[in-house]
C-alpha cells in the first residue's frame, strides 16, 4: 500500500496552498482534488479581491497556476475523491474513488463547502449570468443596478447590506415573517434605506433573457404571485461543508464545520488537520482559504518533525 507523508484533500485554494507549503517542507506531498477541481472559486468568473492582482484575475486561470505551482515544487496533483478514510491513528488509513487505497502519516482536509441553492432550473440556467452565490465575489457587477437577496440569516443581512452600498436597489427575499439573523445584523438591515425586504415570499421562477438575469417571480405565503425586476439574483442560504466523510472521526459543531483548535487547522485527532471553507463558516474568501492551507501544512510538518 502506498504510504504518503502528507495527503491534502481539496483542489481549492486552501489545498493547494497547503501543497505549496508541505512539497516546500519535503513532505512530498499528494493532492486529490476532489469532485470540482479548483474548487469553489471556478464557479464564479473573475476574481477581482484575491491581492497581488490589480485589474483581477480569471478564476480558473488563479486555480490553474496554483496548482501550477504546487507542481513545480514537487506536488503529487491527482484526480479523484476520497471515499473512505480510518482516522483512529496515524497513518491513516483513505480509500479514492472506492478503490485506491492509501495510508497518510499526516493528512490535511481542505474540502471546502458548497453554497446551497434553491432548486429551480432558471436558476441554474442563469448561474453566472446573474446568479450568484457570493456577493463578495460578484456584487461589484452590480453597481447602479437593483439585486436581490434570497435568505434571512446573518449572511443575507451581511450581503444585502454590502450590496446595498454598491447597488441602486436591494430586495430581500425572506421565507418567513422575521429574520433568523442577529438583532444587530436585522438592525442595520433596517437602518439602510436601499434595502426593500419582501417577507413570507419564496421564489418561483428566475426570470431573464439572453443577457442574464431581468426578474424575479415570487409566490407570497397569501397567494399572491408577483413579478420584481432584478439584475442580479443572489442566494444566501446557507452553505453545506464538505465534511460528512469525517463526521465518525472528528469533532465537528453543529453545522457540521470541522472544529479546529485555537489558532491553528488542528483537529480533534492529532496528525489530522483542518484548512478552507470545510472549517470556516465565517469567512469563506480565497484568501482566507489560501492562508489556513498554509497553516496546515506548517501544522502537518511540526507534527511529523515532533513524531
Ligand atoms: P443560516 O442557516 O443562519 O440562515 C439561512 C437563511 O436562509 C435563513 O433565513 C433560512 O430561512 C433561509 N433559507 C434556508 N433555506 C431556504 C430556502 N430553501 N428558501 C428560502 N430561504 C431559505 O445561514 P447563514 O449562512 O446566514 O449563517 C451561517 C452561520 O454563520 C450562522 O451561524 C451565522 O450566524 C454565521 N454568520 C455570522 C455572521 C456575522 O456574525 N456577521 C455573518 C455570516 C454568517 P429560515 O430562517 O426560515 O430557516
Amino acid at each position: 500500500m502506498e504510504l504518503v507523508k502528507c495527503l491534502i484533500l481539496g483542489g481549492g485554494p486552501a489545498g493547494f496552498t497547503a501543497a505549496i507549503y508541505a512539497a516546500r517542507a519535503n513532505l512530498s506531498p499528494v493532492v486529490y482534488e476532489g469532485v470540482q477541481p479548483g474548487g469553489q472559486l471556478t464557479t464564479t468568473t473573475i476574481v477581482e479581491n484575491f491581492p497581488g492582482f490589480p485589474d483581477g484575475v480569471d478564476a480558473n486561470t488563479l486555480m490553474e497556476n496554483m496548482r501550477t505551482q504546487a507542481r513545480h515544487f514537487g506536488a503529487d496533483v491527482r484526480m479523484g475523491t476520497a471515499t473512505q478514510v480510518t482516522l483512529d491513528k496515524s497513518p491513516f488509513k483513505v480509500v479514492i474513488d472506492g478503490s485506491t487505497e492509501l495510508e497518510a502519516e499526516t493528512l490535511i482536509i481542505a474540502t471546502g463547502a458548497t453554497a446551497r441553492y434553491l432548486g429551480l432550473p432558471s436558476e441554474e440556467k442563469f448561474k453566472g449570468a446573474g446568479v450568484s452565490a457570493c456577493a463578495t465575489c460578484d456584487g461589484f457587477f452590480y453597481r447602479k443596478k437593483t439585486v436581490a437577496v434570497v435568505g434571512g440569516g446573518d449572511t443575507a443581512c451581511e450581503e444585502a447590506i454590502y450590496l446595498a452600498s454598491l447597488a441602486k436597489k436591494v430586495y430581500m427575499i425572506v421565507r418567513r415573517d422575521v429574520f433568523r439573523a442577529s438583532k444587530i445584523m436585522q438592525e442595520k438591515v433596517f437602518k439602510t434605506e436601499n434595502i426593500e425586504v419582501l417577507w413570507n415570499c419564496n421564489t418561483q421562477e428566475v426570470l431573464g433573457d439572453a443577457l442574464g438575469v431581468t426578474g424575479a417571480r415570487l409566490l407570497r405565503k397569501d397567494g399572491t404571485v408577483f413579478d420584481i425586476a432584478i439584475d442580479g439574483f443572489f442566494l444566501a442560504i446557507g452553505h453545506t461543508p464538505q465534511s460528512a466523510l469525517f463526521a465518525p472521526w472528528l469533532e465537528l459543531d453543529e453545522n457540521g464545520y470541522i472544529l479546529t483548535r485555537g489558532k491553528s487547522s488542528c483537529t480533534s485527532v492529532p496528525g489530522v488537520f483542518a484548512a478552507g471553507d470545510v472549517q470556516d463558516p465565517r469567512y469563506r474568501q480565497a484568501v482566507t482559504a489560501a492562508a489556513s492551507g498554509c497553516m496546515a501544512a506548517r501544522d502537518a510538518e511540526k507534527f511529523i518533525l515532533e513524531k
